[in-house]
């Protein structure tokens, strides 16, 4: 009598369980959840990311999107950074011509100020290439930590 009746709750306990879609692990209804991106259901806990709605798999796409728009973005700041310093370049060049007297040949050059302005033209590049260095050091540290997410992430899909 008492073993027919384990086994009816044994048979009730597989009514409850669903599979889940992902890893078909047997879950509990009331532990599961649904991903309100891909609208996979019933995931089991094992893909829930902490302080995220969306599943472990989702997380890892949108992650990885965003990682590559970052990554799009450093290319063109490292572009900028190099535009920079070319045109600091130009002017230690013209600095450099105009200190050596070669204003007596070039007669735009004959201006008694110009070293002057360009010594001071040239603070711009240099202002610029500091400040767009540090945004880039700081989106490194972006990238780093995104990458350290996605391989977190990698095991959980
Ligand atoms: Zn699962
Ligand atoms: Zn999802």
């Amino acid at each position: 009598m008492e073993k027919i009746r384990l086994r009816k709750d044994f048979v009730d306990e597989r009514s409850v369980l669903t599979q889940c879609p992902v890893c078909d692990t047997y879950v509990h209804q009331e532990e599961s959840f649904t991903c309100p991106r891909c609208n996979k259901s019933p995931l089991c806990r094992k893909h829930r990311v902490p302080g995220r709605k969306e599943c472990a798999s989702c997380v890892f796409d949108l992650t990885r999107k965003e990682l590559d728009a970052l990554r799009r973005q450093e290319e063109s700041l490292q572009q900028f950074l190099r535009f920079l310093q070319f045109i600091f370049l130009c002017c230690a060049v013209i600095f450099i011509a105009l200190k050596f007297g070669m204003s007596e040949f070039v007669e735009i050059l004959q201006h008694s100020q110009l070293p002057t302005y360009i010594m001071y033209f040239s603070i711009i590049p240099v202002a610029g290439y500091i400040l767009f260095f540090l945004i880039l050091y700081n989106q490194r540290g972006k990238v780093a930590d995104m990458e350290h997410q996605i391989r977190k992430l990698e095991v959980r899909r």
